[in-house]
């Protein structure tokens, strides 16, 4: 059988249409700009997020990386969410390649960073300090999709405090379907926008940066820099036009199946689901006082996977079925009914 994986929604393979549809690309050398495959993908989403241009890259942490080195130079700051990818889960890149200077702090319960929290935090000209120069955000974040009226007050206090403004959009047609409105409406004013298109979206990889011409130009050129010159990757973008074309409003299922697995692990007395978090495609779960790997163990053992934590964050997509959830959920109740029947666990 095959397992349930509720670990991200990175692992998606790639479906027989969107297989079909990459044996059919037109290529050439990216490098040269002459994969008219890439160049449709970029033209695209470029379009989607209401932007002049964007650039194919192999991954959604090389997107956010180009992003900060075209934002910043040595010496700059950036303001990020404690947790978010962009600070917490790229390996300090930023600072390792650019010289960048990150700048921390919590989000707020909403997924949002509070901006008079942000105001504190730039620095004044001053020759002691960093030169504060761009803020993150990410959205959704933690499977929040930001409040509706947040992306465009960001937008207006950027402008404001004369910072440049990126958002690490991995996951912004989530925000996008669950707000019902658009990746456009959301990116609306922002500088530059990262968009992943290997996660729910069920790309094999790649992301997309969008911006300006300029920026793109010049992003362009850190690409390659990096390492992430691609020569005939209209294989790879065809997947991505498959995605963007075919695999956008499938995403509300995915939500739709989140929620029917809060509700039913939430009928389990020893564990609590974050409710309010169940917005998007990821269901949070504190385990309380049970063993992580004593449960990942028993789950393993009945075809569904996760990863161990006190808490588990597990995520829907679109190789996980609406069959696939009422397991899973049943998965968790005979853990308990047996941790519960040994009156240990
Ligand atoms: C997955 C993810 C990324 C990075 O994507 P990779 O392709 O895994 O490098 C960036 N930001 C967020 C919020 C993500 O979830």
């Amino acid at each position: 059988m095959k397992p349930i994986d509720l670990r991200s929604d990175t692992v998606t393979k790639p479906s027989k249409g969107m297989l079909e549809f990459m044996l059919k690309a037109e290529v050439g050398d990216d490098v040269y700009g002459e994969d008219p495959t890439v160049n449709e993908l970029e033209a695209l989403g470029a379009s989607l997020m209401g932007m002049e241009a964007a650039l194919f890259v192999p991954s959604g942490t090389q997107s956010n990386l180009l992003a900060l080195l075209t934002h910043c130079e040595r010496g700059d700051e950036y303001i990020a969410g404690q947790t978010a990818h962009t600070y917490l889960c790229e390996g300090g890149g930023a600072a390792i390649v650019g010289g960048i200077h990150p700048q921390p702090l919590a989000f707020e319960p909403d997924g949002t960073l509070d901006l008079s929290k942000v105001k504190a935090l730039i620095k004044p000209d001053n020759d002691h300090f960093a030169r504060t120069r761009l803020l993150c955000l990410e959205n959704t974040q933690s499977g929040l999709a930001l409040p509706p009226d947040y992306p465009a007050r960001a937008v207006l206090f950027a402008k404001e405090h004369h910072l440049k403004i990126h958002l690490d959009g991995a996951r912004i047609f989530n925000a996008a379907i669950k707000h019902h409105t658009t990746a456009r409406e959301i990116a609306h004013g922002f500088d530059s926008v990262s968009v992943c298109l290997s996660k729910g979206l069920g790309a094999p990889a790649g992301s997309l940066l969008c911006s300006n011409a300029t920026f793109i130009k010049r992003a362009r050129r850190w690409r390659k820099v990096l390492g992430g010159g691609m020569r005939q990757a209209g294989i790879l973008a065809a997947a991505g036009i498959y995605a963007l074309k075919n695999n956008i409003e499938r995403l509300g299922e995915d939500h739709r199946h989140a929620s029917v697995l809060a509700k039913g692990l939430g009928e389990i007395g020893r564990i609590r689901v974050h409710y309010p978090k169940t917005q998007t495609n990821m269901v949070f779960v504190d385990i309380g006082d049970t063993d992580p790997a004593n449960l990942s163990r028993s789950l393993g053992e009945q075809g569904i996977l996760i990863h161990p934590a006190k808490i588990l964050r597990l995520v829907t997509h679109r190789d996980v079925s609406a069959e696939a959830i009422t397991t899973a959920i049943d998965g968790f109740k005979n853990f308990y009914l047996s941790t519960t029947k040994n009156s240990l666990q």
